[in-house]
């Protein structure tokens, strides 16, 4: 008896939908690309229950026909590519022909649409990818979508839905990703008939400023400075902030070809850019657009992935910096920026190509952003601002008056003493230095975790009793995913059925009770953040094993050992703060001693 056969096509829509439609957010992003691929200048969307109970996209697009209407729900329908080459050339944000089968898989979808040449418009109703109704309606001109119950179907992933307040939040994401690069397209989102917001069509700028501005003030976008760069390989425009202006909490973008991207390894070209400019746990906000050929990028083929490989990434790694420093060496009050250093800035390598030459990078020195401003904000941008600037033959003229900081203490020399099991005390040079010891050790840890993940070399200890981890089919396959990083920590790991994993040493850091729940909390981290990136699910790992790891609240400390947490924690980068912003270090100057006396 032949046993193979064909699953029908609800069957294979919903095995292929779990693909492309992970999460409400992943639907409105299918839905408001369609709309913008179909010509709209207008998108609302409505949002009821995070997108659990209704995600409803209406726009005045083009808008299809009766017959395109239905087949615009079949898999690999499409009105977007014909054949291979068309991937080569693509103007539109979807081509894959799948979103709307997948989401007519696992929804109630209803839609009406209609074309500006046609007297009505069609309506259809669809449950779980079978068709319950179509017929003639009366609409307007364009296509509203309304697809309520997402997941209706499928029990599991809507029990993995996250609270109302993440999903709302990774709705929000996903439509900043998108409104930050259609500009010119006005759009609306509502939730639970709230106006979260209102988005007037306008230039890039305004567009940031409404946002991520406070609308009333209309200021956010003035703590920005314009980059802008053109070199045969790539253009770069955008807005850095100015280091006076950085927040604890950033809004960081990149985007390429009118795509968001995430890239780690710009990032760290803008930050190099930035470095020594910056209080110790400020981030700073940028909006980067990238322009380059095609061919020079790898596209975005994966529906749900951000990242994006360029070829030449060293290149774009040094104009990029380049151009941020620039812009802010010329427009900002920081402290000095000094460019003959710049060529000894050491370039990180990225993990791909890395045996790529570099050329010649042209960069622009006589670019003045200021020059775009007055036509981005006519009525705003002051007449004669270059007066305004006048008379500051360079920065180190400002003097900056900050009430004095307390110094860095010695760490191998000074005194300290723990307070009530939770803190270290250190006296130094004008103040006292309070140090979260919990903190201040899981950030050492997190480190040293992070450089043992990057050399290979984490130390193991072996298990006397092996641990048995079972886990569930989504998360054995993170696992799969981690299980090189985890074995390079120091875990020594096998697979022992198809859902469980048996741990026979761990890392030597580690306290031998705790590894089952760090290791779920690891694996939900790195779900729940999205950690797409090796980079990103070391950090979870790192982040994850230090937490345990650090020597908990109520510990009594040795000299010795208290003298070792504040030495390493000292020589981190950033020490003030956690990687999560919580505070490790808080100083209390003199003059705020004193003023306790006063
Ligand atoms: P893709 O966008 O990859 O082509 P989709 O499944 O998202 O695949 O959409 C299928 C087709 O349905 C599109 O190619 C387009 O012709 C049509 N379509 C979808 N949404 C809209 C819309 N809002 N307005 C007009 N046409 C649309
Ligand atoms: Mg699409």
């Amino acid at each position: 008896m032949d046993i193979i056969h064909l699953l029908p096509d609800s069957v294979a829509n919903q095995i292929a939908a779990g693909e492309v439609i992970q999460r409400p957010a992943s639907c409105l992003k299918e839905l408001v690309e369609n709309s913008l691929d179909a010509g709209a200048t207008r998108v609302q969307v409505i949002v009821r229950d995070a997108g659990r109970t209704l995600l409803q996209v209406i726009d005045d697009g083009m808008g299809m026909s009766e017959m395109d209407a239905r087949l615009a729900f079949e898999r690999h329908a499409t009105s977007k590519i014909r054949e291979a080459q068309d991937l080569f050339s693509l103007r539109t944000m979807g081509f894959r022909g799948e979103a709307l089968a997948s989401i007519c898989a696992v929804a109630q979808v209803e839609m009406t649409t209609r074309r500006k040449e046609d007297e009505t418009g069609t309506l259809l109703e669809i449950h779980g990818s079978d068709v319950v109704r179509q017929e003639p309606c009366s609409c307007p001109i364009g296509t509203n979508i309304k697809v309520s119950n997402l997941f209706f179907n499928v029990p599991v992933r809507r029990k993995f839905l996250k609270t109302d307040q993440t999903e709302l939040r990774n709705l929000l994401n996903e439509f900043y990703h998108i409104v930050l690069v259609y500009p010119k397209v006005s759009f609306t989102f509502v939730h639970n008939d709230e106006i979260l917001l209102e988005l007037p069509a306008g230039t890039e700028k305004q567009r940031i400023e409404a946002v991520f501005g406070n609308p009333k003030k209309n200021v956010y976008t003035s703590a920005f400075v314009d980059i802008k760069t053109d070199t045969e390989l790539v253009s770069i425009h955008g807005f850095v902030v100015k280091p006076e202006n950085a927040t604890r909490k950033a809004e960081q973008y990149f985007f390429v070809n009118g795509r968001y991207m995430r890239h780690p390894y710009f990032t760290k070209a803008v930050l190099t850019a930035y470095s020594g400019m910056l209080g110790n746990d400020y981030q700073p906000s940028f909006f980067i657009y990238f322009d380059i050929a095609p061919e020079a990028i790898d596209v975005n083929i994966h529906p749900t992935k951000t990242e994006i490989k360029f070829a030449d990434e060293q290149t774009i790694f040094q104009i990029l910096m380049a151009s941020v420093r620039e812009a802010l060496g010329k427009f900002s009050l920081a402290p000095t920026i000094d460019f003959d250093t710049q060529g000894s800035i050491e370039i990180p390598v990225p993990q791909t190509n890395r045996s790529v030459n570099r050329p010649q990078m042209s960069v622009d020195p006589n670019y003045n952003p200021f020059h775009t401003r007055g036509a981005i904000y006519p009525d705003r941008a002051p007449k004669n601002w270059e007066s305004l600037y006048e008379g500051l033959s360079g920065p180190r003229d400002l003097e900056i008056s900050t009430p004095r900081e307390p110094d860095i203490p010695d760490a191998e020399s000074c005194a300290m003493w723990q307070y009530g099991g939770k803190y270290i005390f250190v006296p130094t040079e004008g103040g006292l230095m309070l140090i979260n010891q919990h903190r201040a050790h899981a950030a050492v840890l997190r480190a040293q975790f992070l450089e043992q993940l990057g050399t290979n070399q984490g130390a193991m200890q072996q298990l006397l009793f092996p641990e048995i981890l079972e886990l569930p089919q989504d998360e054995m396959v993170l696992m799969t995913q981690l299980l090189p990083d985890l074995r390079a920590i120091g875990f020594d790991l096998e697979q022992l059925t198809p859902n469980s994993f048996s741990i026979q040493g761990i890392p030597a850091q580690l306290a031998n009770q705790s590894v089952l729940p760090t290791l779920h909390t690891i694996l939900s981290q790195v779900r729940e953040r999205g950690a797409n990136t090796q980079v990103e699910w070391r950090e979870q790992i790192a982040q994850g094993l230090a937490e345990s790891a650090a020597i908990p609240y109520g510990q009594t400390l040795t000299e010795t050992e208290m003298r070792d947490i504040v030495r390493r924690l000292l020589q981190l980068p950033s020490y003030r703060r956690s990687s999560e912003g919580k505070i490790i270090v808080s100083l209390l100057s003199d003059e705020e001693i004193g003023k306790r006396f006063m």
